[in-house]
């Protein structure tokens, strides 16, 4: 059915403009690498994530901020 077609391709275009927004967020995020800790730290919202690579998201909304 071209419908079900249709409907498919319409899910990957929402799923890629969703993913594009997404992204977009990292450039508020100012990620600071601590190396004496081992650990990166964005100085926008304040997440921590450890390794050698920047981190691409923002980790803002995720871990203490929910009671
Ligand atoms: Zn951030």
């Amino acid at each position: 059915m071209p419908l079900l077609l249709l409907a498919l391709a319409l899910g990957v275009f929402v799923y890629f403009v969703w993913r594009a927004r997404t992204s977009s967020l990292t450039r508020d995020c100012r990620w600071r690498q601590n190396r004496s800790e081992g650990l990166w730290r964005c100085a926008y919202c304040g997440a921590e994530q450890a390794g050698e690579v920047m981190p691409r998201q923002c980790l803002r909304g995720q871990g203490d901020s929910r009671s």
